[in-house]
């Protein structure tokens, strides 16, 4: 049985004292769903984050990562680093680091190898842009990046991979896809992981759908049958927002 889950991407967000309110809150609200629960701080946060939540029923995961072990790559960090504060996943591919960072398909591919190597889950975020889905070509978008981004691992790794399917002309811009929108992408997402490794392997993926989920239209999107949990940006940065969101399953 696949996962449901609701992770809050924090962003750019939140210093030490916001996250420590932020978490202190979120600790307060009532889990009425089996969604798994994730927050992505900032690194500068994570440690703390991590060691504050340690007995509560929220996964805090990080944001980003380098490809390489380590070496000279300023501002960067690793894998290793990670896990040696006790973080266990890692967001990958989110649209702003594609497009204000200028991360490819081939990097990210590196990046989901070193992931996997250090025995890290990851959410792996893909989704096309405005232009692609006004000429109609978000399939083919979308295949690609997957493809180009995970088809090089073998069935089991994706175990430990959750597929986040983001829209870009959806992310914090207010504008939702449609829940038959979402439904078709992710039926097609799933048919796409189905040809290459099979019913089993594609069955058990849980695929998330990103941009702009609020508590007033999280309940309508999650009851798509191919659609297990969300990504959320500005709306988990408000406890009682993102509870709402977590308790719509
Ligand atoms: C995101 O950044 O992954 C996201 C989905 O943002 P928002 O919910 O604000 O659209």
């Amino acid at each position: 049985m696949r996962k449901h889950i609701v992770a809050g991407n924090w962003k750019m967000n939140n210093g030490l004292i916001q996250t420590e309110t932020l978490i202190s809150e979120l600790k307060q609200q009532e889990k009425t769903s089996d969604a798994e629960v994730m927050i992505a701080p900032t690194f500068t946060n994570l440690w703390h984050a991590f060691q504050s939540t340690r007995q509560d029923d929220i996964e805090v995961i990080a944001q980003n990562m380098h490809f390489a072990e380590d070496g000279a790559y300023t501002g960067e960090v690793s894998a290793g680093m990670l896990k040696s504060i006790g973080i266990q996943t890692v967001i990958l591919g989110h649209s702003e680091r594609r497009a204000y960072f200028k991360e490819t398909d081939e990097s990210l591919a590196k990046k989901v190898s070193t992931a996997l190597a250090h025995n890290m889950r990851i959410v792996f975020c893909f989704g096309e842009e405005l232009s692609d889905r006004k000429a109609g070509n978000e399939e083919i978008v979308v295949e690609n990046q997957i493809k180009k981004a995970l088809f090089h691992l073998d069935a089991s790794a994706f175990k430990a991979i959750i597929l986040a399917y983001e829209p870009v002309w959806a992310i914090g811009t207010g504008e939702t896809a449609s829940p038959e929108q979402a439904q078709d992408m992710h039926a097609f997402i799933r048919k796409t992981l189905m040809n290459k490794y099979g019913e089993i392997t594609s069955d058990e993926v849980s695929i998330l759908y990103g941009g702009s989920v609020k508590p007033n239209n999280a309940k309508e999107i999650f009851s798509k049958p191919d659609v297990d949990g969300g990504l959320i940006g500005g709306a988990s940065l408000k406890a009682e927002d993102f509870y709402a969101i977590v308790n719509a399953f």
